[in-house]
């Protein structure tokens, strides 16, 4: 029994396939996976797909790399002299934004918030053209999250942190005492090896998720060997992070949650722990993170 509590069966990698690819999954033994949510069209995907299949859950939420959307059209209407500032301030378009998501937490599938996070990576590959994180954008982001959170406090889901380059600015949001989700109710998804996050998720009872870039990072494997059992939850954020991308690049393909056992099965190596307690443990952690009985 394991548990991908990160998949992205909803993006364009999987499309026509999901059915094969859950399948094959349960194949290897992975029976649950979370779907999140990046955007409000793959957070609708998310649900539709979780509706589908036994043991499939969906994140609902607005990854911090899909704000750039509304800044751009935020910026718009600040800076074009054609159409003067209408429509309210950036927070009060967020709340807008983020009430869409709210009908989509009725359904009982959805078991959390996600993605949600800051993210200061400046991507070369994505569709927005001239992309460019500034100063401006960051803040958005933040209230983003922060609108997002008090969604998943106010409906008792679980929230699946992502959090890139954005250390300070993260753990200065989550470290406000009416905004936090404690008790295991939240993941540093595909944490960045760093012991400060490590010791935040130590002290506000947080897990942290680790991802197949572990076989190939050793940084990221001299951290994993500092989290608590206790504290792991495994993800594949398929399609990205193939833990085969390293060895057989032309052949590895998207990445899918079938990966898990192979990830498992690396990390109780590192960890020098049985594979059978690493599978329970983290797949235990997992059923606690997001309120599964
Ligand atoms: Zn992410
Ligand atoms: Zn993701």
């Amino acid at each position: 029994m394991l548990f991908d509590t990160h998949c992205h069966l909803n993006f364009k990698a999987f499309e026509g396939r999901v059915e094969e690819v859950v399948r094959a999954a349960r194949d290897a033994g992975v029976n649950n996976i979370i779907v999140p949510g990046t955007d409000i069209e793959t957070s609708k995907r998310a649900v539709e797909i979780a509706e589908r299949f036994e043991g499939v859950y969906a994140a609902v939420g607005i990854h911090p790399h899909h704000v750039y959307e509304l800044f751009l059209e935020v910026r718009h209407r600040v800076f074009s002299s054609t159409s003067p500032p209408k429509g309210g301030s950036p927070k009060s378009l967020t709340k807008k934004q983020v009430s869409t998501l709210l009908y989509l937490l009725k359904n009982p599938k959805v078991v959390a918030i996600g993605e949600v996070g800051i993210d200061k990576h400046n991507y070369q590959k994505t569709k927005h053209q001239d992309y460019k994180v500034d100063e401006a954008f960051v803040e958005l982001q933040k209230i983003f999250l922060i609108e997002q959170i008090k969604l998943a406090m106010k409906h008792n889901k679980s929230l699946i942190l992502h959090n890139r380059e954005a250390k300070k600015d993260m753990l200065k949001i989550l470290s406000n005492d009416e905004l936090r989700i404690t008790d295991y109710r939240s993941v540093f998804h595909c944490c960045e090896p760093d012991e400060e996050l490590l010791q935040f998720a130590r002290d506000h009872k947080m897990f942290i998720g680790v991802d197949g870039d572990v076989v190939y990072w050793k940084k990221k494997q001299e951290f994993i060997k500092k989290v608590p059992l206790e504290m792991l939850v495994l993800e594949t954020d398929s399609p990205y992070l193939s833990p085969f991308r390293k060895f057989l690049p032309a052949q590895a393909g998207p990445n899918e949650p079938k990966n898990i056992s192979f990830i498992a099965e690396f990390i109780a190596k590192l960890l020098n722990c049985q594979i059978d307690e690493l599978k329970k443990q983290t797949t235990e952690n997992a059923r606690k993170l997001f309120n599964l009985s």
